[in-house]
Formats: C-alpha cells, sequence, structure tokens
C-alpha cells in the first residue's frame, strides 16, 4: 500500500486507484455538469430525452421553457451568477 504525506505531516494510506467504472462515471459527470444550461437564458429547467450516447457529444434533444432548442452539447455550464433555481 502506498502511503502520501498529508499536510498535517501524518502518513495517510492512499486511497484505492478508481475502476474504469467509476472513472467513466465520473466523466459522465462532469459532462452533464458542463452542460446543465439553456445558452439562450440560463435556466437549467431543460427538457432532454435520454439516449445513452457513450462518447461526446451527447446528441440528446434539449428543450428549455424559453422555447430555445438544440442537442444536450450545445447547452453550457453553471455560472457563477446564475439564477438558484430548483432542478
Ligand atoms: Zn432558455
Amino acid at each position: 500500500m502506498n502511503f502520501n504525506r498529508s499536510e498535517s505531516g501524518l502518513y495517510l494510506p492512499s486511497p484505492p486507484p478508481k475502476t474504469v467504472d467509476e472513472i467513466a462515471r465520473e466523466q459522465r459527470q462532469a459532462y452533464y455538469d458542463a452542460h446543465r444550461r439553456c445558452p439562450r437564458c440560463g435556466s437549467n429547467q431543460i427538457e432532454r430525452t435520454t439516449v445513452g450516447y457513450i462518447v461526446p457529444p451527447d446528441e440528446n434533444r434539449a428543450t428549455c421553457g424559453c422555447g430555445w432548442t438544440g442537442i444536450v452539447h450545445d447547452l453550457v455550464e453553471d455560472a457563477q451568477d446564475s439564477p438558484e433555481d430548483s432542478e
């Protein structure tokens, strides 16, 4: 087992290596996080189809309440000053 020296000076066991499934899940989540909001109005109230595209771009249809339509790949990530609307 490998040990990493922490900021406190203690040697702590390093976390186990990630599995392929975990990495894939993180990448899907990262892609999802980067494509959450309408590029026109910034809303995250997006209706989207759920075809399982394995690799980007995600070409599921996305429709916003403001009338914008496109694909999930066209959506934008959360901005710092985004309105706090519910999911
Ligand atoms: Zn919109």
